[in-house]
């Protein structure tokens, strides 16, 4: 760790770096990012330092691994899991992406986009579609996500079910590892044998063996037409067989399904203005479906929506339904299932599992938890909803009424949370299905991966940052 008489050397030679534009050590100014977007994790720092290239950022990671400063990567701090947020030491640089925020080229032919980390996800989205591309992945958040954020986390997001996570959409990066060298991983090569792929050694990596300083990007051709179906449902059961069912029928025209219990909707309608119930009474649960067209000979979304929701009522699998007759009334209806997390901040402290198991167990695991969970701790409720289509469910539990907010996320929301952990482990399922580790489940991972796995996590990290000054504390620890 930097002995603090080195700082003021430390922060002269960051300024030489960065100029004044990318150093900050005010206070006031910190603040915002020291604290994580659930309001959980609170921390300190030495300095903000915002490069606005990747030159610069190599030579400020340098300097770092020279003088073994700890260094924590921050995007838009939109993510879930106290990843961006440092320690309260206050020995670490907070190294911001948002200057670097250029789109350096779209190329319409090979459908590509070359996005540096802190172009904002919206951003990104606006970019491309004025080029009639679509860069399909997106999400609640993506207003402040940013690229290098979304390819550190391995994003998912409500378009995983036709078009995959991160993951599947990174077709080259650019980073600087924690030795200060820089890897130009951006050209696209269709067939690449040269031994381990950094590149997918970095999506996922949460800051903690490099940072990412650009990304090629997958695109796909804009949308021509969407409809979206907000359906209630008598239960998971009853999601399940609606999306077999929409499967067999739909296939790529289905982008995403998404679940949302009634509890989470009535939350939305109370606390996120100007929403509006979609159907004219409650459901127990409903379901939100995407049908999109991008190919001129696919069929038309809003009249195949129709057509499947109608056979759907025939084999008594909804209850009612809404279908979007305008692209205003789809935004109005995605805008339901996107503030659920917002709205469950203002109603009250919850614990939150970014959990996964196999998609064909998963509206029994919803049943089958939530009720092992409310009757073990007292006054509870248990809110799923999110991704069904892929497996995935943020799986909520939140406080009994008049619970200290100060003290129950830790007691009991640590052995709620280790409850849930176990419930998913023995589905066989993920304790992360997209939000990550950072330092929220490092423990719980450690505490249930198996020894193979946490061995080989900790030698690559042993090996690429032998100084351990990369995002210390988040996804490994040590
Ligand atoms: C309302 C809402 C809805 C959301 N819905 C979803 C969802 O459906 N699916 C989903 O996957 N996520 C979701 N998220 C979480 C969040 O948006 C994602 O995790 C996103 O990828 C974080 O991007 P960011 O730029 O804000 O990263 P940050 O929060 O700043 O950082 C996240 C992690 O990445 C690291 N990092 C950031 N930038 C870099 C970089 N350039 N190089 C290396 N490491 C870096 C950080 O150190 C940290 O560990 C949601 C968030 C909100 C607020």
């Amino acid at each position: 760790m930097i002995e603090a008489p080195v700082r003021p050397a430390l922060l002269d030679q960051i300024a030489a770096i960065v100029g004044a534009k990318g150093l900050t050590t005010d206070p006031t100014d910190l603040a915002p990012w020291l604290t994580d977007w659930r309001g959980r994790y609170h921390g300190a720092a030495i300095a903000m330092v915002a490069p606005a290239n990747a030159a610069e950022l190599s030579a400020v990671v340098s300097l770092a691994a020279t003088t073994r400063t700890p260094i924590v990567p921050q995007g838009g701090n939109s993510g879930m899991v106290g990843g961006a947020t440092p320690d309260a030491t206050g020995t670490a640089l907070l190294l911001s992406t948002r200057r670097m925020n250029a789109i350096r080229a779209i190329d319409p032919q090979a459908r590509t986009v070359v996005a540096e980390a802190g172009v904002v996800l919206q951003t990104l989205h606006e970019a491309v579609a004025a080029q009639g591309l679509r860069f399909p992945l997106t999400l609640g958040g993506k207003g402040s996500a940013t690229v290098g954020g979304l390819v550190s986390t391995n994003a998912g997001g409500t378009q995983v079910l036709r078009h995959g996570t991160m993951r599947a959409l990174v077709e080259g990066i650019e980073a600087v590892l924690p030795d200060g060298s820089l890897y130009e991983g951006l050209v696209t090569l269709k067939k690449d044998n040269r031994g381990y792929d950094l590149k997918h050694l970095l999506i996922g990596a949460e800051g903690t063996l490099g940072i990412v300083t650009a990304a090629t990007l997958k695109l796909v051709p804009a949308l021509i037409d969407r409809a979206v179906v907000w359906a209630g449902v008598e239960s998971p059961l009853a999601a399940r067989q609606l999306l077999l069912m929409l499967e067999a029928r739909a296939g790529r025209e289905m982008e995403g399904f998404e679940i949302v219990p009634q509890r989470c909707l009535s939350n939305v309608l109370r606390h996120i203005p100007g929403t509006r119930a979609p159907l004219g009474a409650p459901c127990p649960w409903h379901v939100l479906v995407e049908f999109a067209r991008d190919a001129a000979d696919a069929p038309a979304p809003e009249a195949f929506a129709q057509a499947l929701m109608a056979e759907a009522f025939e084999r008594g699998l909804v209850l009612d339904a809404a279908i979007s007759a305008s692209e205003s009334q789809a935004e109005a209806f995605w805008k339901l299932r996107d503030s659920i997390s917002e709205a469950e901040r203002a109603e009250g402290p919850a614990m939150q599992h970014d959990i996964s198991v196999p998609v064909a167990a998963m509206a029994q695991f919803i049943i089958d938890a939530g009720t092992a969970v409310e009757a073990r701790f007292d006054g509870t409720e248990v809110a799923a909803f999110g991704h069904m289509g892929d497996g995935n469910v943020h799986f909520h539990v939140a406080a009994p009424r008049g619970a200290d907010p100060a003290r129950w996320p830790n007691d009991p929301g640590k052995e709620i949370s280790a409850f849930v952990h176990d419930l998913v482990v023995a589905a066989g399922g993920s304790i992360s299905a997209e939000h990550g580790i950072g330092q929220m489940k490092r423990d719980e991972l450690a505490r249930l991966s198996d020894p193979a796995r946490m061995g080989a996590m900790h030698a690559i990290k042993r090996a690429l940052d032998p100084q351990g000054i990369m995002n210390p504390g988040k996804l490994v620890a040590g």
